[in-house]
C-alpha cells in the first residue's frame, strides 16, 4: 500500500502533464464522446442571478447571512450548477465544486448560530468582510439623512469598519504581514439585554457599562447601543472607532500582552489619536463604568495641552507613563494624546516597532522609545514640549483634525 503510494506521488506530476497535453487545444475540458453544452459552454456552470437592489450592498461582503437567507438555492453564489447539462463530466465536476462552496457557507451561518443567536436568544444578522465578522442586530440607523434599515445598516459599519483598519495601516505605512491576525469579531447589539448574554461568553476582557472587549489573538468587542451616552448614529460610529481602535493597534507587530495595562497612555493616547484624526473632540474611554467621560479644561484638547505647556503646568511624562490606561485621570487623557500626537508626527512609521516592544518582550517605556525612534526620555520631553508650542494652536477648533506627519509623507 505504502509503495505503491509513493509511487503514484513520483508519478503524478508527469502523468498530470501528459493528461494536459492530451487535452490541450479543446475548448472544454469534456470527455471524449460527449456532447458540447450550448447551456453552460460546457463549463458546468450557469449563472446564478440576484436581487440588483442587494447585489450594491453585497459587493464588499464575503458572507452575509440575510444576502444567504434570501437565497436558499446558491446561499448567495452567483453561479449554480448547469441543469440539463449535455457535458455530463464537467457537469459532475461543477456540482463537486458548488456542493462544497456551499457547504461551507452553511458552515460559516451554522457556525454563527450557535456562536451568537443561540445566546441573543434571536436570530441576529451576520457579516463577514476580509478583516470583520460583525453580528448586528441594530433595526435602524439614522445616517447621511437617510434611514439604514437593518441589513444596510450593517453593511454601512462593516464598511466603516474596514475603512478604519484601512486609515490605520496607511497611517503607518503597514500591510497584512504586519498584523498579529488581521480578524476582528464585533457584537453589537440595540438592547443591553442581549449584549449581555452574548457578551457574557463571548468576552472575558476588560471594558464595562454598554461596551466589553477582548484583546488578543481573538480579539472581540461586544457593544450595545446606550443612547444617553451616544444619542446619534456620529457618536456610535466614533465611539466604536475608539474601541476597534484598540483591537486594531494591539494587532499590530507582536503580541503577548496588551498595551492597557502596562501602557496606558499609549493604549488611550491611540484610540484619541484615530477619534481626534477622523471625528474632533473625544467622547469616550474605557474601562470608566462609573463617572462617565469628562473633558478636563473643555473639549479643546490641542488648546488645553499648549495653555498647560506655556503655563508650566503639565504633568511629568514619567509619572503619566506609569499609569494603567483605567487609571488616566482626564488630564491625562488629554496629555497622553498629545504623546502619541508627537510621535505620530515626528513619524508614523515607527510607531509599529515602538507597538511591537510594547506588546512582545514589553519593554519599559524609556527602552521601547530609544529602540523604535531612538530617543531618550529627556530628548523626548523636550522634543514634544517644542511641538506642542509650535504645532498647537489655542484657538477652539472644530470637526476631525489630521495632522500631516513632520516630513510632509
Ligand atoms: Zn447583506
Ligand atoms: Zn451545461
Ligand atoms: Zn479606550
Amino acid at each position: 500500500m505504502r509503495s505503491s503510494e509513493r509511487r503514484v506521488r513520483r508519478f503524478s506530476p508527469y502523468l498530470l502533464l501528459v493528461f494536459a497535453l492530451a487535452a490541450g487545444g479543446r475548448a472544454a475540458a469534456q470527455e471524449k464522446g460527449e456532447d458540447l453544452c450550448g447551456d453552460c459552454h460546457s463549463t458546468g456552470k450557469v449563472p446564478h442571478t440576484h436581487d440588483p437592489a442587494l447585489l450594491g450592498l453585497e459587493k464588499d461582503a464575503i458572507y452575509c447571512s440575510f444576502f444567504m437567507d434570501a437565497d436558499s438555492d446558491a446561499l448567495g453564489m452567483d453561479w449554480v450548477v448547469c441543469p440539463n447539462c449535455r457535458t455530463p463530466s464537467v457537469q459532475a465536476r461543477a456540482r463537486s465544486e458548488f456542493q462544497l462552496e456551499y457547504q461551507q457557507r452553511q458552515r460559516w451561518l451554522e457556525e454563527r448560530r450557535a456562536e451568537v443567536d443561540q445566546h441573543a436568544g434571536e436570530k441576529v444578522l451576520h457579516i463577514k468582510t476580509r478583516h470583520f465578522v460583525i453580528a448586528w442586530d441594530i433595526p435602524k440607523v439614522k445616517a447621511d439623512r437617510r434611514v439604514y434599515d437593518m441589513h444596510e445598516a450593517m453593511h454601512l459599519y462593516a464598511r466603516r469598519m474596514e475603512d478604519l483598519y484601512r486609515e490605520i495601516q496607511q497611517v503607518h505605512g503597514i500591510g497584512e504581514t504586519a498584523m498579529h491576525t488581521g480578524v476582528y469579531h464585533l457584537y453589537l447589539f440595540e438592547t443591553q439585554k442581549v449584549a449581555e448574554r452574548v457578551g457574557a461568553y463571548a468576552v472575558n476582557g476588560a471594558g464595562g457599562g454598554a461596551t466589553k472587549s477582548l484583546i488578543g489573538p481573538n480579539s472581540a468587542h461586544v457593544r450595545w447601543w446606550r443612547k444617553e451616552d451616544l444619542p446619534d448614529d456620529e457618536h456610535f460610529h466614533q465611539a466604536l472607532a475608539h474601541s476597534v481602535s484598540h483591537l486594531i493597534h494591539n494587532d499590530i507587530d507582536q503580541f503577548d500582552e496588551w498595551l492597557a495595562v502596562r501602557y496606558g497612555w499609549a493604549y488611550e493616547g491611540l484610540a484619541h489619536y484615530i477619534e481626534i484624526r477622523l471625528f474632533g473632540p473625544p467622547i469616550t474611554w474605557c474601562h470608566r463604568e462609573t463617572g462617565g467621560f469628562e473633558h478636563w479644561k473643555g473639549k479643546d484638547w490641542e488648546a488645553n495641552v499648549k495653555k498647560a505647556v506655556l503655563a508650566g503646568t503639565q504633568p511629568a511624562f514619567q509619572d503619566v507613563i506609569t499609569k494603567a490606561s483605567d487609571v488616566l485621570t482626564p488630564m491625562e487623557h488629554q496629555f497622553s494624546w498629545s504623546y502619541i500626537d508627537y510621535l505620530m508626527w515626528l513619524d508614523p512609521k515607527k510607531m509599529p516597532r515602538l507597538l511591537g516592544l510594547m506588546k512582545g518582550p514589553q519593554l519599559p517605556v524609556r527602552d521601547a522609545l530609544q529602540q523604535a525612534y531612538g530617543l531618550t526620555i529627556g530628548q523626548f520631553v523636550d522634543g514634544w514640549e517644542e511641538f506642542v508650542r509650535t504645532e498647537y494652536t489655542s484657538k477652539p477648533t472644530k470637526g476631525p483634525r489630521p495632522r500631516p506627519p513632520r516630513s510632509g509623507g
